[in-house]
């Protein structure tokens, strides 16, 4: 335990680590600018870390809201550097991420609603490889492929028209105990792949679909070895590289007949709530050796502040939804 009065009146009550930072307590850093206002001194011995109780943590949010109005520049972050999940919602322009549609959700399978007259989708594109140019980039918080030229279009699956790919990226922990967003039955997996599609000129505007993959550790998988293989060239951020084609279908699961369907957020801020989500009901697999892979890439140094600076934790799992309806 450690009882240390600071500035700002925040009480240090326990270091805990981040998977348990999630009911009523909160584990973060507090970001340099705020440790700059105040003359924050932090004991070598806990690096920073803190967890704060809940009714502090308004003190918190109204120092984040005077660095806003003084115009300093803030970067969101996870828990581990930056303005953390619960305080997006301070940051400008993203008021949203304190709303009540936000993703991502804590899937309970006893609560979720089957709805057999929703029909399956057609992701028949997604088999295609001829005449797609896929990019890789190490943004700082995370790996994503962008679709430069041709975009496969998915239909049907209860979205208002079809969609078309724009890219996918990953989330995912420092330890394959966590990573994912979503978590199913309070499962956390490892990572958690997003497929994100917008509508095409002759769809339904404004939102997008998120197809979300869970991935667990255990064997090799064959199919992300054109991923795994290239991030040693994208090793720091604004790194890019082309990767060679393969049909997107072998990242999903051999089965995408059954998945779970609500509608939320983005992920990240602003946090609009324009996104139909369809996260599959199976998982895949990726091998220790390949998901470590991922955990070596650097990151922005102010949004991941431990040992040099590797990507990981980059998931949001602050839900403050658990109502969303789920078919
Ligand atoms: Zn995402």
């Amino acid at each position: 335990m450690y009882a240390i009065e600071l500035p700002i009146a925040i009480k240090v009550v326990d270091v805990i680590e981040l998977s348990e930072a999630i009911e009523g307590m909160y584990a973060f850093e507090v970001p340099q600018a705020i440790r700059d206002m105040y003359a924050i001194e932090y004991p070598k011995a806990i690096e920073g870390r803190y967890a704060i109780e809940l009714h502090e943590v308004i003190k918190y949010m109204y120092a984040i809201e005077c660095l806003r109005r003084l115009n300093e520049y803030l970067k969101w972050g996870y828990f581990r550097g930056g303005i953390p999940p619960p305080f997006w919602s301070c940051l400008e322009n993203s008021e949203m991420c304190a709303s009540t549609m936000q993703s991502p959700v804590a899937i309970k399978t006893k609560n979720v609603v089957k709805n057999n007259n929703i029909e399956p989708f057609d992701l028949s594109e997604l088999t295609e490889t001829s005449g797609i140019k896929m990019e890789m980039t190490n943004t700082g918080l995370a790996v994503k492929v962008d679709f430069l030229d041709y975009q496969p279009t998915i239909q049907e699956g209860g979205l208002p028209g079809p969609h078309k790919l724009s890219g996918f990226h990953f989330h995912w922990g420092r330890n394959s105990g966590r990573g994912s967003e979503h978590t199913i039955n309070g499962y956390k997996f490892a990572m958690e792949a997003h497929f994100v599609f917008l509508p095409t000129k002759d769809g339904a505007k404004n939102f997008a679909a998120v197809l979300g993959v869970m991935i667990y550790a255990g064997s090799y998988n064959p199919n992300y070895e054109q991923i795994v293989s290239k991030l040693k060239d994208i090793k720091n951020k604004g790194d890019k590289v082309v990767l060679d084609n393969f049909p997107i279908m072998d990242l999903l699961p051999k089965t995408t007949s059954c998945w779970y369907r609500y509608c939320g957020s983005l992920t990240t801020p602003p946090c609009t709530e324009t996104v139909i989500w369809t996260l599959f009901e199976n998982s895949i697999s990726m091998s220790e050796y390949q998901l470590k892979e991922f955990r070596k890439l650097m990151g922005e140094p102010e949004i991941f502040t431990e040992g040099d600076n590797y990507i990981v934790d980059n998931f949001n799992q602050y839900s403050r939804c658990c109502n969303a309806k789920l078919h």
